[in-house]
């Protein structure tokens, strides 16, 4: 994916400026930067979640495979199923493991028939390292589970229908430091077959994990590299003070 020249306002107030990013597909592109600086915004233009924004607008463009997301004629259901999200609490449907993960093979019609719609359920969970966990009660509801198996299971849900990027908007903040890493985990073999774009207040998370780091402040891209040279060898000194403890 890539944005150009993307400016986000709500109301009068400008969150992004001229945002000009690249991600790269099959890597694990690492958005960070203090509160408030713009991340979750820019995370949520990807998948135009922020069309739901009431008072947020949006010029530029945002490109998927070269395509505009916010050409008029795109569907937006379908850009969210190729473009997944996650989000910081665990959110599962008030339904049961199975159906949670059924719910967008079901809506897309990716399944034939019942047996084609158990593989996909089984193969998403197995790919969200969950299925061991809960191959005895895909019955029960999603919410049964602890807080790390929600957010596999909603990782799960995103994954069943085949999306080519999955947004994750700090999706460790509400987890134990072993359910962190087990997601931590899996988000580093998700990267092999798909391109993931990480919101984290976790400097330590973002250079564990991502390869590609774009450092955000006060609505500016200020800085975008490769992971290890932004934190060993950042060329800004907003980066160098961020990166250094010394904001934020
Ligand atoms: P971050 O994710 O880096 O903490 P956000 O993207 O949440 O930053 O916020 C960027 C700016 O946009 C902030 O000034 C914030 O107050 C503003 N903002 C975010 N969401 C909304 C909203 N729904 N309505 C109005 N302003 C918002």
């Amino acid at each position: 994916m890539q944005t150009r020249d993307l400016n986000v306002f709500y109301g009068s107030n400008q969150a992004l400026h001229n945002i000009e990013l690249d991600i790269p597909r099959h890597k694990v592109t690492a958005l960070i930067g203090p509160s408030g600086c713009g991340k979750s915004t820019f995370l949520r233009c990807l998948n135009r979640m922020n069309d739901v924004i009431e008072n947020c607008r949006i010029t530029g463009s945002v490109l998927l495979d070269n395509q505009d997301v916010y050409n008029a004629n795109l569907d937006v259901v379908l850009l969210r199923a190729r473009v997944g999200m996650v989000f910081q609490k665990p959110n599962p449907f008030p339904k049961s493991i199975y159906d949670n993960v059924a719910y967008g093979p079901r809506i897309h019609g990716l399944a034939n028939n019942r047996d084609e719609l158990d593989e996909i359920v089984i193969e998403s969970l197995q790919r969200a390292r969950l299925f061991d966990e809960v191959k005895d009660r895909l019955k029960a509801p999603g919410t049964s589970l602890s807080g790390g198996q929600q957010q596999r299971l909603c990782i799960a849900r995103a994954i069943a229908v085949e999306p080519e990027v999955v947004l994750m908007d700090e999706p460790c903040s509400a987890l134990d430091p072993i359910a962190t890493a087990g997601i931590e985990e899996l988000i580093t073999d998700l990267k092999e077959e798909y391109t993931i774009v990480m919101v984290t207040h976790s400097m330590q998370q973002a250079a564990r994990i991502s390869q590609k780091t774009a450092y955000f402040h006060m609505g500016h891209l200020v800085e975008v590299g490769e992971t290890e040279q932004v934190f060993s060898n950042p060329i800004d000194q907003r980066t160098c003070d961020y990166v250094s403890g010394r904001i934020g």
